[in-house]
């Protein structure tokens, strides 16, 4: 894998840039601009180096047509504000305005592409489809750089494909990313806790079993605690649960003891009458959830427990909310679990966040960057490689970082 500086001189070449850009939306208005600020330097390198940078992302889940709600309008205005400088923005991915945008662009001018799911062959399961959308997309460009730490598990055409076509490097918000999860992965000072929650609980519950190996303390929230309960046996009411996975957490539970990881529960849960901020909603213990009510947070007497078992730790990872924070009502166990990080960051713990919604969560309680070790771009990225799969993305890199010398297709364009 080879980084941008040994790219050469980039003065005049069209740089495809695949940044992850995906930021929380409310309408039009940009509610967390965490993964903008973080693309920006790499972006902004470039364009110093004397580049035309071509910046490609998506945003949310479009079914491969254009839907005006799911457009990067709004973030390429807020990527010239964290710039400093013009960003032209082209309506279409591959298209009229995209050809036009970048064959109007100047040594260091930036253009943020529209979103790459409006073409259906981005996150195509062929190979055949995706190759052809990564043929348009590198049929923009000179060189590829990778830099979107987001989306580097996913095999899609501009983050897999498309590193096959032209000379690829690794941007350096990936590096870094990488960096930090190595030293999660390769010997970590113990003790190592990680938090896990959020709602996307099957995916996160595969990470289980390598991360059974690895910490030393498994700190449960948000809404994967239901299924933990339910393998315990509890009443989980109408909360989040996920049946067809009680038998494999009942395995962990049993793996935890014969390894000696200490798996830390809930013990009182904020139980609601529905998923809405205004809803009926009371502390109860965590074995005693009303039928008719839903966990959507952990309960104080948690948050204190959570707090305590973080607070010796060496290094800590936390990946999802402890509940549905984007609610007032329901916001208290995240937050008390984010204290917790700061507070063991400051006594000089290697502290990670990753995840969309828990570094917005983060920020949105208030909480700076720098207050922690690391906020990851990638939720889902991070937990897989802490698993140790193998992530495309990344392996195209490699695979291809010995054939990149390739000239011919960085004729220049100055
Ligand atoms: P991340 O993006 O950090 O990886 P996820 O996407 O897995 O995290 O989950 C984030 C979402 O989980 C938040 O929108 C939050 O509202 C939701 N959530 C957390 N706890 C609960 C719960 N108990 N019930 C329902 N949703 C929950
Ligand atoms: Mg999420």
């Amino acid at each position: 894998m080879q980084s941008i500086s040994e790219l050469g001189d980039l003065r005049g070449k069209r740089v495809l840039v695949r940044s992850d850009l995906n930021v929380p939306l409310d309408g039009s208005t940009i509610t967390d601009d965490g993964r903008i600020r973080a693309s920006a330097p790499t972006i902004k390198a470039l364009s110093e180096a004397g580049a035309r940078v071509i910046v490609c992302a998506h945003l949310g889940r479009p079914k491969g047509t254009p839907e005006d709600r799911y457009s990067l309008a709004p973030v390429a205005a807020r990527l010239g504000e964290v710039l400093g400088s013009d960003v032209t923005f082209a309506t279409d991915t591959v298209g009229e305005s995209a050809r036009a945008a970048v064959d109007s662009a100047r040594d260091g001018d930036v253009v943020l592409l529209e979103n790459l799911r409006f073409n259906a062959g981005e996150t195509a399961k062929t190979d055949e489809e995706r190759a052809e959308f990564a043929g348009q997309l590198a049929g923009l460009a000179d060189v590829f750089v990778s830099d979107g730490f987001g989306v580097v598990h996913r095999k899609q055409a501009s983050v897999y494909d498309v590193a096959r076509l032209l000379p690829s490097a690794v941007g350096g918000l990936v590096e870094t990313e990488v960096g930090v999860l190595k030293r999660l992965t390769e010997d970590p000072e113990r003790p190592y806790a990680v938090v896990l929650g959020g709602a996307k609980v099957s995916d996160k519950l595969g990470v289980i079993d390598n991360l059974l190996q690895t910490a030393d303390r498994l700190l449960i929230g948000g809404g994967m605690v239901f299924t933990f309960f339910a393998a315990q046996g509890y009443e989980v009411g109408k909360s989040l649960l996920e049946a067809d996975q009680v038998d494999k957490v009942k395995g962990y539970l049993d793996q935890a003891k014969e390894r000696g990881v200490e798996i830390v529960l809930p013990v009182d849960i904020v139980a609601a009458t529905e998923f809405s901020a205004d809803a009926e909603h009371d502390v109860v213990p965590a074995g005693a959830i009303p039928a008719d009510r839903m966990g959507l947070d952990i309960g104080p007497e948690s948050g204190v427990l959570f707090a305590e078992k973080l607070a010796d730790c060496r290094t800590v990872f936390w990946n999802g909310p402890m509940g549905a924070f984007e609610m007032e009502p329901y916001a208290a166990g995240t937050a008390a679990v984010a204290k917790a990080l700061v507070e063991v960051t400051a006594k000089g713990a290697l502290t990670v966040v990753g995840g969309g919604d828990s570094a917005a969560a983060v920020r949105q309680l208030g909480f700076e960057d720098d207050q922690f070790g690391h906020i990851s771009t990638g939720g889902g990225a991070s937990l897989e490689y802490l698993e140790g799969k193998e992530l495309p993305g990344l392996t195209v890199l490699d695979e291809t970082g010995g054939a990149t010398g390739g000239s011919d297709s960085t004729e220049d364009h100055a």
